[in-house]
């Protein structure tokens, strides 16, 4: 994706690909190929396999282009999509997993998660057409709102302001400013105002979503699952640059079919480890983490990423469909029930984790560090002993979303599979 308006400065933009490094086109579709050649009964999933290869050039941004409509992008699951999209805009998430290319001015020891989305951000040659009308990144790490300002100078960008302490009396004030200021964006930029009525259609589409995720994540309580876990990941990451309404439609196709069928022994089996996957984002097409877990001989069960189900288990629950209770409920949902580590104190995470523990029948728990990442470096010892002290072996892997770990990440998480498959550990339900 190209910037619509000023693409980075020459001096930032610099980027000389060596002759031996793949282009992003080959990079994926080498990614896709992987996937592609495991054995899966689902017809269903060749949906998400499509759009998976079309993250260079979602159609989501073709139609939205070609309808006359806002294309927005967004950073993490902490931006309200139902305001964006009761503007008729179409929601596109930047984070990414794309091997870096060029660096854009941004330090070399800068979060992967950032440096990697540039490249949806700025685009590459194979990419030719604009795409991004604007851009909302929330405030909750340095990296990410030094990103911001130098985004501002290129393109629209709002940074949405993100209160730390989200149960001080005064965090309910200052979660609706920063939502009234994305609703202001938004109406300078569609010269629209916001409508009850649109904000109310776009609620029930996410609740739809959400809906969706619930039946999908339910399946997988199973022993054993009907699905591979990192399929459901890869689902959920689908719904970044997709249309949300066909996303949907084709997750409930998936469940009809997963509910009806029996998973192959390829794909799952009894005994096998069952995991929970918790911490920093993965983000496909960097998929080291979840395929080197289940080639080791994990199932990954569950997951705590906001890169996965957590984008839409919660829906927006409204009482009154006034405009100010509907704000109101946005401004909560995408607040007090997130389990984003960049809230203090932040107990609801430690509870999510081990209630997925319990309903999930865990064995052992991956906790996936980012070595920039100071939030999850910092929340993983409260983790570690939460789980210690209810005896869930725990294994904190680092990664630095480089494309070439995997082998590392296979003689720490090898060792841990096999300690559970003897152990034949399951966690008290
Ligand atoms: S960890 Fe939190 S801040 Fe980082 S991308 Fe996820 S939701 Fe956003
Ligand atoms: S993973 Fe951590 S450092 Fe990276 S963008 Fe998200 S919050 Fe910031």
């Amino acid at each position: 994706m190209i910037l619509k308006h000023r693409a980075f400065s020459k001096d930032t933009m610099e980027h000389t690909p060596s002759a031996a490094q793949p282009s992003l086109r080959e990079f994926l579709d080498k990614a896709l190929e992987r996937l592609r050649q495991r054995p899966s009964p689902f017809a269903s999933l060749d949906y998400f396999y499509r759009r998976a290869g079309q993250i260079l050039r979602p159609p989501l941004v073709t139609k939205a282009r070609a309808e006359g409509r806002k294309v927005i992008g967004y950073y993490c699951a902490l931006v309200p999509l139902e305001v964006i999209a009761s503007f008729d805009a179409a929601p596109l998430r930047l984070c990414s997993g794309l091997p870096v290319m060029s660096r854009h001015g941004l330090p070399r020891d800068c979060c992967p998660l950032v440096s990697s989305s540039t490249e949806s951000v700025n685009g590459r040659e194979e990419i030719s057409s604009p795409a991004i009308d604007a851009v909302v990144v929330p405030t909750v790490c340095d990296w990410k709102s030094h990103f911001a300002e130098t985004l501002s100078g290129h393109v629209p960008t709002l940074t949405f302001q993100v209160s730390a302490k989200k149960r001080e009396p005064s965090a309910r004030r200052e979660r609706l400013g920063s939502l009234t200021r994305l609703v202001h964006f938004m109406e300078d930029l569609t010269g629209r105002w916001l409508s009850r009525r649109d904000l109310w259609r776009a609620i029930q589409m996410y609740q739809k979503a959400s809906h969706a995720t619930r039946k999908l994540s339910e399946l997988m309580r199973a022993d054993p699952p009907p699905l591979r876990g990192s399929d459901l990941l890869f689902v959920m990451n689908t719904s970044f640059f997709d249309d949300i309404a066909s996303w949907t439609e084709a997750v409930l196709q998936l469940v009809a079919e997963a509910s009806h069928l029996k998973a192959p022994r390829e794909v799952s089996a009894r005994g096998v480890p069952r995991l929970l996957l918790t911490g920093a984002p993965i983000i496909w097409p960097n998929w080291n983490v979840p395929e080197v877990l289940e080639e080791s001989g994990g199932s990954i069960v569950a997951e705590e990423l906001c890169s996965g189900a957590r984008v839409f288990y919660d829906p927006v629950r409204i009482d009154e469909p006034t405009l100010d209770d509907m704000l109101q409920a946005i401004a909560e949902r995408y607040s007090l029930a997130c389990t984003c580590p960049c809230f203090v104190p932040n107990e609801d995470r430690v509870h999510r984790n081990l209630s997925l523990v319990r309903r999930f029948a865990v064995d052992g728990v991956i906790y996936h560090n980012l070595r920039t990442c100071y939030l999850y470096q910092s929340e993983a010892s409260v983790l570690r002993s939460a789980f210690q002290e209810l005896g869930i072996p725990f294994l904190e892997i680092e990664t630095d979303s480089s494309h070439e770990e995997r082998e590392q990440l296979a003689v720490r998480i090898e060792p841990f599979i096999e300690m559970l498959r003897k152990k034949g550990h399951r966690a008290v339900g």
